[in-house]
């Protein structure tokens, strides 16, 4: 096995249990690895500190699977390492239409791999060479433990291109799982069901990370107006119509989504008053502000702004934006809950961003609650990149 030594005082994050080894923490490499091949890490002194798969490409160039000497990376440490993100999800009782994340990359110790449960079908994301080199495992273990009728690819193409992979997507195993299917996220019994366009949807046809936000936002929403911006398949609509929001208006700039929007409406037997508008939403909240349109709760779920340290500047201008925005068209008394998923945009820096945004727009905020991802989504302490997702509820005087 190839063995990765750092440079002299780069360990600490390594001793930490960080699973990333960056191209600049590495002194020497003696042997040649293969990309997704095992690699041992070890101190300039080469003392053996944990074992991890090689990529030549990326400059995350090796990601950490154990720190224990006798564990080798095979089929077995994959199998045992999926079966406890499956326990670590039994309140999750896997009911028919039952939709949630059953393994999430790091954060359950197994870089490069998520795993979405739909219903009776599985989508994951390989998007690491070590990950990629050892697919079979991948597919036998979930095969055996979770006995899916399907186990279909939807590998995020650009993470891959980092990692020198090709896009890859297409069914890995048994049957092809229907191009919709329509799923009701697990943990919230009663909420309404949603459709998953597990083929060409964004993501893995769903954005299960906000499924316990749109419960709470639920909770807001009683004779309430809502403007749900960025709203995708309406995941925040469809909840506070159930609700009883009064009336929706529903921003995307993805045709496709709005149509399946309103099916979801349909679909779960509602006839709030809805106005669907395909739109940017930055120009839209801009023509709300000057024709006077208020609302009484608005929701902010951009994409992420920041995928760079480079960016974060222009994305927080960007989430200023917004939020100014959203506050400017909001009554007195209403109620603004705004997310930010990206990572390089901490919480504290969004709040600060919000404050701003407050400040500029002559209002009032208090913050009432603060959101994360939902618990099938959990943050590895030792890997705070996990914790990405991040929401205030403000209440906007
Ligand atoms: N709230 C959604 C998830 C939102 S994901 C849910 O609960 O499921 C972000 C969405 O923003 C995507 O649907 C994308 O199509 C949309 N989007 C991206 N940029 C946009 C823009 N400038 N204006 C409007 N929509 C945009």
């Amino acid at each position: 096995m190839a063995i990765v030594m750092l440079r002299p005082g780069r360990e600490r994050p390594v001793i930490q249990r960080h699973p990333w080894v960056f191209s600049g923490a590495i002194g020497r490499v003696s042997g040649t690895p293969r990309d997704g091949e095992a690699v041992d890490i070890t101190t300039a002194d080469g003392e053996w500190l944990a074992r991890g798969t090689w990529s030549s490409q990326s400059q995350i160039r090796a990601r950490l699977f154990t720190w224990n000497p006798d564990q080798q990376l095979d089929a077995d440490l994959i199998r045992a390492q999926i079966e406890r993100a499956i326990a670590g999800r039994s309140q999750y009782a896997a009911g028919p239409n039952t939709a949630y994340r059953m393994v999430y990359s790091e954060s359950d110790e197994l870089p490069g791999l998520v795993v979405d449960r739909y219903d009776d079908y599985l989508v994951v994301q390989l998007t690491t060479q070590g990950i990629v080199a050892r697919a079979d495992a991948v597919v036998g273990a979930l095969v055996d433990l979770v006995a899916p009728k399907g186990i279909y690819e939807r590998s995020d193409a650009e993470v891959r291109e980092k990692e020198g992979l090709p896009p890859a997507e297409g069914l890995l195993w048994g049957e092809q799982p229907p191009e919709q299917l329509l799923v009701q996220s697990a943990g919230l019994p009663g909420a309404p069901r949603l459709l998953a366009d597990l083929r060409d949807g964004q993501k893995t046809g769903f954005y299960l990370d906000q499924a316990r936000n749109r419960a709470i936002v639920a909770g807001y929403s009683a004779g309430r107006e809502l403007l749900d911006c960025f709203c995708y398949t309406g995941g925040f609509s469809v909840y506070a119509a159930q609700a009883g929001a009064t009336a929706i208006t529903a921003v995307d700039s993805s045709g496709p989504a709005l149509a399946l929007l309103r099916e979801n409406m349909a679909l779960n037997g509602l006839n709030t008053p809805l106005e669907v508008v395909e739109a940017d939403v930055f120009q839209l909240l801009r023509r709300y502000r000057t024709e006077g349109r208020q609302f009484d709760l608005v929701v902010l779920d951009p994409p992420k702004f920041a995928y760079s340290q480079a960016q974060v500047d222009r994305a927080a201008r960007g989430y200023k934006d917004i939020n100014l925005l959203a506050m400017q068209i909001l009554r007195p008394g209403g109620v603004l809950v705004t997310f930010s998923c990206s990572g390089l945009i901490s919480a504290d820096l969004f709040q600060k961003i919000v404050f701003g945004a407050a400040i500029d727009a002559r209002r009032s905020a208090q913050i009432v609650e603060r959101l994360t991802q939902s618990p099938d989504h959990p943050v590895l302490l030792t890997f705070p990149e996990s914790d990405y997702l991040k929401g205030l509820v403000c209440r906007v005087w």
